[in-house]
């Protein structure tokens, strides 16, 4: 038998050079910039609206690195596969 966790809604929060970025779908990133503004940014329109901090160099890592996943079949959907994994979703 097959257990599917439903995962929508779920991010993960990583740890940048100008704050913090939350995945989210493919194709945009939830960034929270350090002057505090949580901006959903994409490849095209990655500069913060509140303080103009440029986060292309990130999103462009961030999406490089989901792209990656997504070839993997969202490996996070797994997770309940290995103990003890602790991840949050
Ligand atoms: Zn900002």
């Amino acid at each position: 038998m097959t257990v599917v966790k439903r995962t929508e809604g779920c991010y993960e929060v990583q740890d940048v050079e100008f704050g913090k970025v939350y995945r989210w779908e493919p194709g945009s990133v939830m960034v929270e910039c350090d002057c505090g503004e949580r901006t959903t940014l994409t490849r095209l329109e990655s500069v913060c609206m509140r303080c103009g901090t440029d986060h292309t160099h990130t999103v462009l890592k961030i999406l490089a690195v989901q792209q990656l996943e997504d070839e993997t079949l969202h490996p996070w959907r797994y997770a309940g596969d290995r103990e003890g994994a602790g991840l949050p979703c």
